[in-house]
């Protein structure tokens, strides 16, 4: 067993946790991250990233996630492959377990885990991840400008996407089980009034189809099932963008901060602060909105500052 003391432990590495990073290192918070499974976070795994500010001609994921690691090794950072898998927020120190045995006691806690999104669960759609199937149009949508793509879901993300991606696509097809949508009305509305998005009701996907080897391929259509009759179809689209919702990575915080009903951790308006001082949370995982990787190292330099106050003040 390792035994770890730090004034701040970060648990996560996507732009939050990289972000809080910097600042907590700057801070002289010598911070200690726990990257967890998927080190870099969601950005990792799309491809060119054209709206994080800084990257004028677009630059990877995974580059950027590695040149903002940098940063934060750069100041400091002690920042550690692995994942915590167990808290205890009833007292401070904090303390908290690795999956390698580290027992890390902190003054503070940043969680910084993210959210992941929700897949269909077809063999195809992983073989396609990144090569024509994404889950992210405002990351993505820029790649399939004058073609044409399928957004999957009925809630406001899939409405959301369609008309984003219709601004730029020749046609979106939004493929959804029900025959009527999830997403609030006002969304519905502008989705109905947008004339190159057809609604595809009461349709499963059940393959996407594409071509290609390994080095190189892409999407060519999707085979859609209806519900009732069970007869199938095939639509030709360039892009299929899952969006059936998000999961926050909050499984090991279920009774230690407050969760709201979608089990997203509940911050004080305004601020990086949960329910039990010194546990500061920051990105994807308390953010249902904006979902952004800009947007997250924002909270995560938040939470940073929210945590560098508290221990001042304590
Ligand atoms: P939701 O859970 O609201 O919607 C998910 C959609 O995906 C539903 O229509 C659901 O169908 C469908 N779905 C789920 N699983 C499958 C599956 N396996 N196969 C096919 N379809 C599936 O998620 P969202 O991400 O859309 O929204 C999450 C929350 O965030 C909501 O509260 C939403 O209002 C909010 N939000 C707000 C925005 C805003 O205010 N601007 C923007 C985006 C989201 P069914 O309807 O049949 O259950």
């Amino acid at each position: 067993m390792n035994e770890v003391h730090t004034p701040c432990l970060i648990i996560g590495s996507g732009p939050a946790g990289y972000t809080a990073a910097i600042y907590a290192s700057r801070a002289n918070l010598h911070p200690v991250v726990f990257e967890g499974m998927q080190s870099g976070g969601q950005l990792t795994i799309t491809s060119m990233v054209e709206n994080f500010p800084g990257y004028p001609e677009g630059k990877m994921g995974g580059e950027i996630m590695e040149d903002i690691r940098r940063q934060a090794l750069r100041f400091g950072a002690d920042i550690r492959t692995g994942e915590i898998l167990s808290v205890d927020f009833s007292k401070r120190p904090f303390h908290c377990v690795s999956d390698d045995d580290t027992h890390v006691w902190a003054e503070t806690v940043i969680i910084a885990t993210g959210a992941s999104a929700r897949w269909l669960g077809l063999p195809s759609e992983k073989a396609y991840h990144g090569s024509g199937v994404s889950t992210c149009a405002t990351c993505d949508g820029f790649f399939y400008k004058g073609k044409d793509v399928a957004v999957i879901g009925g809630g406001d993300t899939a409405a959301e996407d369609a008309t984003y991606l219709a601004g730029l696509c020749r046609k979106v097809y939004l493929i959804h089980r029900r025959d009527q949508l999830r997403a609030s009305q006002i969304m519905q509305k502008k989705v109905f009034s947008t004339p190159n998005i057809e609604m595809v009701w009461s349709h499963v996907p059940v393959e996407i189809l594409g071509e290609g080897d390994k080095f190189s391929k892409n999407v060519t259509g999707i085979r859609l099932l209806q519900v009732e009759s069970k007869a199938e179809k095939t639509l030709k689209v360039d892009g299929v963008f899952v969006a059936i919702g998000h999961h926050p990575n909050t499984e090991i915080f279920e009774g230690q901060v407050a969760l709201d009903a979608d089990h997203y951790i509940i911050t004080e308006a305004g601020t990086s602060k949960t329910n039990v001082p010194g546990v500061f949370a920051a990105g994807d995982v308390q953010d249902r909105r904006y979902k952004q990787a800009i947007t997250a190292a924002a909270g995560g330099c938040r939470a940073a500052l929210d945590a560098e106050h508290f221990l001042l003040e304590c």
